[in-house]
C-alpha cells in the first residue's frame, strides 16, 4: 500500500469522527416518521428498506476507499457526506425498532463502534475495558 493511501485513511477517520461530533452537538435524530401511527408491518417494510440502503451505503463507502486506492483523488467532503448518510440511516433504524417496540439489544464498544455482547468486559475488536451495567 502507498502513502497516498494511508493519508487517506488518516482522513477517513479524522472525518468520521467529525461526523461524530456534529451528529451529537446538532442532536439530529430522525424524526420525521416519528409522528406517525404506523402498524409493525408497515415498520418492518421501513426498517428492512434502510437496512438494504445502509448495505448500498457501505458499498459506495467501500467503493470510494478502493477508488482511492487505485490513485483517484477523493474529496474528504464526499466520504464527509457518506458517513452521515450512515450515520443517519442507522439512527434512523434505531428509531423505527423504537416505534416497533423491539428495543435494540445491540450495544456496541464506545471505543470503536463494534458490537459488544452481553456479558463481554472487553471489546472484541479493540480490547477496550467494558463498563459493565
Ligand atoms: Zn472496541
Amino acid at each position: 500500500m502507498n502513502e497516498k493511501f494511508y493519508a487517506f485513511l488518516d482522513t477517513v477517520k479524522k472525518t468520521a469522527k467529525e461526523v461524530r461530533h456534529a451528529a451529537s452537538s446538532v442532536g439530529y435524530l430522525a424524526r420525521k416518521e416519528a409522528g406517525k401511527a404506523a402498524t409493525n408491518a408497515q415498520l418492518n417494510v421501513q426498517i428492512l428498506a434502510k437496512q438494504r440502503e445502509i448495505q448500498t451505503a457501505y458499498q459506495g463507502l467501500g467503493k470510494l476507499i478502493y477508488d482511492q486506492h487505485n490513485g483517484s483523488d477523493t474529496e474528504s467532503g464526499a466520504l464527509m457526506e457518506k458517513l452521515e448518510a450512515l450515520d443517519a440511516l442507522h439512527l434512523e433504524v434505531a428509531e423505527l425498532e423504537k416505534q416497533a417496540g423491539r428495543v435494540s439489544v445491540v450495544k456496541t464498544c464506545p471505543t470503536c463502534g463494534a458490537e459488544r455482547k452481553e456479558g463481554d468486559a472487553y471489546c472484541r475488536v479493540c480490547g477496550a475495558k467494558l463498563k459493565t451495567e
